[in-house]
């Protein structure tokens, strides 16, 4: 069998060039919705239109792992990063920052915003999920379109990972928890190339998966919950309801420092 990747770290040579054709299924198409508010219209299962509403509504997953696990994916290219300045509130999660230029809202009165990040992610699904690596006997990579959320350090530590004159969106990274800290990840570099690269068939099949979610539209969703200024003020109530919570919460804060 003639080897087509000598170029690969070695995990990826090990990779046979045999049956190269992708299974991965495609996510669903994400039109450009409106942003859903919280609550739709009523539905009824016999409405003709139900599979195209729950199709709108359906969420770009988030790159998640388990303590001990990692998780091998690629920056899709041509999708810009999303960023806004969030609050973290327990029990409610990442909150988008109600601040405007000369304007403080609620959510500020008490702590600064902390800048977030998304980026669109090819996330490869059949890697060992202790090493990252393609196990022996994986023929091709396996891809799931995802949003991976960044921190400043996180952003800082991908482009630690890019060869001096390479790019970030050329190689692949691994994303694990921090060990020195009870929360946070760190991210680094895990191959030189791109696996979803490997070859011309499998690179159309995985822009293609991506092509729906270009417009950043979806990404921009795993920000954090953009609540209106009523549910904004009662979130933020019940962040702060007892001192025990608050005290967990500032500990955390100070715990993640930037990270989340
Ligand atoms: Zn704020």
């Amino acid at each position: 069998m003639i080897k087509q990747f000598n170029t690969f770290d070695e995990d990826y040579d090990a990779i046979p060039t045999s049956r190269r054709t992708t299974t991965a299924t495609a996510a669903a198409p994400a039109t450009a919705q409106p942003e859903p508010t919280s609550v739709g219209a009523d539905l009824s299962f016999d409405d003709p239109n139900i599979s195209e509403v729950v199709k709108a509504v359906d969420v770009l997953p988030v790159v998640k792992i388990e303590k001990g696990t990692v998780a091998r994916f690629a920056l899709v290219p041509g999708v810009p990063l999303k960023q806004a300045m969030t609050h973290y509130v327990q029990g409610q999660g990442t909150l988008i920052c109600h601040s405007t230029k000369g304007r403080t809202a609620a959510c500020c009165k008490n702590e600064q915003p902390r800048p977030r990040f998304v980026a669109l992610v090819f996330r490869y699904v059949n890697v060992d999920p202790k090493s990252g690596k393609f196990p022996a006997g994986v023929d091709r990579p396996q891809i799931e379109i995802q949003a991976v959320r960044l921190s400043k350090t996180n952003v800082r530590d991908i482009l630690d990972s890019v060869d001096e004159g390479g790019s970030a969106y050329t190689i692949d990274l691994k994303m694990k928890h921090d060990e020195g800290r009870s929360i946070g990840y760190k991210f680094s570099r895990i191959a030189p190339k791109n696996a979803w690269r490997a070859t011309p068939a499998l690179e159309a099949e995985a822009l293609a998966m991506a092509e729906p979610y270009k417009d950043g539209v979806k990404l921009a969703t795993r920000l954090g919950k953009k609540l209106n200024a009523t549910e904004l003020n009662a979130a933020l109530e019940s962040g702060s309801a007892s001192e025990e919570t608050k005290q967990s919460m500032e500990t955390m804060l100070s715990a993640m420092d930037d990270s989340e």
